[in-house]
């Protein structure tokens, strides 16, 4: 008997069956947008179908040009590119999966000068403002995705998904927020609905019974949203019009709410998606923080849901079902919500790739295969960068020694998993740990490696990772003075007035931290960011709740830019905003003079000044630790003519980042022997 029965099951959408409810939800990689990425695109959706996935959700295609996201795009409006996605879809099919296209009008989000809307209301993300379409256009766009959805049948998809939701056009025609026409497509709830049940009515029409899948706003959380009694009423008439399922989604982009970062509670959303699933007699599907097959199979478990929609849990860990399948979940790299290597690629315009597993959307590029000869390979230190060589090389079958000074794994991410709502970086580490079990390498904690240690390995790769930097001011030894590693270690208490030194990302994080009330609950949460009823409140956003804080923080840098503007492009905003909440005092162009008994004394546009303060948490960024490196570049020491790498924020602590810290050590692991 499986652990996920419910998650396993098989499904039928309309004339298609798929072999569980997982689905890979959509996310634009950034490899749909050249034809010539196509057959990497086919590598990374083929590498998900052997892992198991129900079914897969590709990345937005416009159904057409003014749909585009950006100035050339995705986009399914020819038969040439019809004919071209055959090379994903029997990939995809090789593998036994099913895979469905999605259809996405941009709309004002599209990244562009000839970007068009319901209404000339310009986003607050994007600079350029949209043209109101005519009421011929509007009626030429519902065909074009009808259009669409016929060519990707055309190419081989076993279904597609309209996409209602996260803001893009088919929203915008639902919100009074972006809708203000007084014609047939707006004016009215009714009217404003028009659209998506064209576009539905249309696509049934032409396409048979081939199942389409409409993404839903079940939450705008933005101001002038939808209510839920329209909501449920435009379910209620797009399955009239012949949906096959309902896929959901929460928030526009441009909601300052946080729906799918780390902080953000698992399986937040879940209770609104058993309300439409309670309107509807189709298949829905539920999305949004579900990471865990355990948190999937209990939604199901519960009716809350027909589906379980997982995006980034999949670029993470192309084998998530089959692992949970398998009964070896504890195996899974899970998805820690960090967005660092996929959104924030996406919206910076780099191909998306995974913080956790760098080799997704590089399938065809970075491949760890079978090494040729079971040369040995020691590593040296278990942070992020260690980890990732000493698990890339134990997969290739390289004999591997991982030696780690401290009792435990993890380095650097065992700090950031006391971080709130950061609390996911301890599942990275538990997967480590198993695969390192797993592939049976041989593991030596509170072991320093010396030079004398590392001969007769074929390879020696050192990621002895960073130490705090210690800043060069005047009472920087006195008690107050602590390093943040001690405070998130939990080897210092810190009192209730407290300043934080350096504003990189884990002076955020520190004073997060510091601030943060442990007994928040996940109702706290939700006031906090005032989400509310959406039958209550438009959009399903009320006002906020003061957040309960347990210390009065000051955060101090020396630069004169804004504190936290370096942070991640999708989650620096909400870090920024719960710095706000918590009341956190900011304070930018500072110099340091000096730290004694009444607490720090700083200058700031030349008037000296004095927070008086129990602790002053240093945060003022890292150096490497590179001894052993050091050490072993004379020959001297390679015994046996051994190659020494160097990885990790020993490498590089300047831009110390765990993303750059695992592709390098799974670069290198891919290159050894
Ligand atoms: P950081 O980003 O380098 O920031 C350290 C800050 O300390 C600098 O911004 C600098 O600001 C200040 N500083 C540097 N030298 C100083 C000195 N001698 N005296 C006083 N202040 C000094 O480093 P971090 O915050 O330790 O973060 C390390 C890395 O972890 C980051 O690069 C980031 O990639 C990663 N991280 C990311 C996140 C995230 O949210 N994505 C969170 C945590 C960590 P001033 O010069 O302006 O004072
Ligand atoms: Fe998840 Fe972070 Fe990987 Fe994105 S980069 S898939 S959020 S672990």
């Amino acid at each position: 008997m499986s652990d996920y029965p419910h998650l396993l099951s098989p499904l039928e959408l309309g004339p298609l069956t798929l072999r569980n409810r997982v689905v890979m939800g959509s996310m634009h990689t950034g490899l749909e947008d050249a034809p010539w990425h196509i057959d990497r695109l086919a590598a990374y959706f083929a590498e998900r179908a052997r892992g198991g996935v129900g079914l897969i959700v590709t990345g937005g295609y416009a159904p057409n040009k003014r749909g585009w996201l950006k100035p050339f795009a995705s986009e399914m409006t020819t038969r040439l590119q019809a004919a071209r996605h055959q090379r994903v879809t029997e990939a995809v099919h090789a593998e036994g999966g099913a895979i469905a296209m999605q259809i996405l009008h941009a709309g004002r989000y599209a990244y562009h000068p000839f970007s068009v809307s319901a209404s000339r209301k310009q986003a607050p993300i994007n600079p350029f403002k949209p043209s109101a379409l005519s009421a011929k256009a509007v009626d030429r766009t519902a065909t074009d995705f009808a259009r669409s959805v016929a060519l990707a049948r055309k190419a081989g998809y076993d279904a597609v998904e309209i996409m209602g939701s996260e803001g893009y056009l088919i929203n915008q025609f639902l919100a009074a927020r972006t809708n203000d026409r007084t014609d047939a497509w707006g004016g009215s709830t009714e009217k404003r609905m028009r659209f998506p049940v064209e576009v539905v009515r249309r696509t049934r029409e032409l396409v048979g019974d081939f199942p389409v899948m409409y993404r839903i706003s079940l939450l705008d959380l933005v101001e002038d949203g939808q209510t839920w009694e329209e909501t449920a009423e435009l379910a209620s008439r797009l399955e009239e019009a012949g949906v096959t399922a309902f896929n959901t989604g929460i928030g526009w982009h441009e909601a300052r709410v946080p729906t799918i970062i780390t902080q953000v509670p698992r399986a937040a959303w879940r209770s609104v998606t058993a309300r439409l699933k309670a309107e509807v007699s189709v298949p829905v599907c539920a999305s949004n923080r579900i990471n865990t097959p355990e948190v999937a199979e209990e939604i199901l478990a519960a009716g809350d849901a027909d589906l379980v929609s997982m995006a980034r849990p999949l670029l993470a860990d192309p084998d998530f079902v089959n692992k949970a399948a398998a009964g070896r979940a504890d195996e899974i790299n899970t998805c820690i919500a960090c967005n660092q290597a996929c959104l924030d690629h996406t919206f910076s315009n780099k191909t998306s790739s995974c913080l956790v597993n760098p080799r997704a959307c590089h399938e065809t590029l970075l491949v760890l295969s079978p090494a040729r000869r079971r040369e040995s390979v020691a590593v040296v230190g278990a942070g992020p960068a260690g980890l990732a060589t000493a698990v890339s090389a134990a997969e290739r079958g390289l004999a591997v020694t991982l030696f780690e000074k401290a009792p435990q794994i993890g380095g650097q991410f065992r700090l950031a998993m006391q971080v709130p709502g950061k609390e996911e970086f301890a599942e990275t580490l538990r997967y480590y740990a198993r695969r390192l079990e797993v592939l049976e390498v041989d593991v030596r904690l509170s072991t320093e490696a010396g030079p004398d240690d590392l001969g007769g390995f074929d390879h020696v790769v050192v990621a002895t990772g960073v130490e705090p930097r210690v800043p060069q001011i005047e009472g920087i030894d006195h008690p107050k003075a602590v390093s943040y590693a001690d405070v998130l270690a939990g080897r210092v208490t810190v009192g209730r007035r407290v300043a934080v030194i350096g504003a990189g990302g884990i002076g955020v994080d520190v004073s997060h931290f510091l601030a943060h009330d442990p007994g928040e609950t996940f109702d706290d949460w939700m006031a906090q960011w005032g989400v509310g009823d959406p039958s209550l409140h438009r959009g399903g956003l009320t006002e906020r709740k003061p957040r309960s804080v347990v210390r009065e923080v000051t955060l101090v840098q020396r630069k004169e830019t804004p504190i936290g503007i370096g942070l991640g492009k999708t989650s620096g905003w909400a870090h920024r905003a719960v710095l706000k909440q918590s009341g956190v005092r900011q304070v930018s162009g500072a110099t340091y003079d000096r730290i004694d008994d009444a607490g720090l004394h700083l200058t700031v546009g030349g008037e000296p000044q004095l927070l008086e303060v129990d602790h002053v948490v240093v945060c003022a960024g890292q150096e490497s630790v590179r001894d052993l490196y050091d050490a072993l570049e004379g020959p001297a020491h390679l015994v046996g003519g051994a190659t020494v790498h160097l990885v990790g924020g020993a490498d590089v602590a300047a831009e110390l980042d765990a993303k750059r810290a695992i592709k390098q050590g799974t670069e290198v692991a891919a290159a050894l022997g």
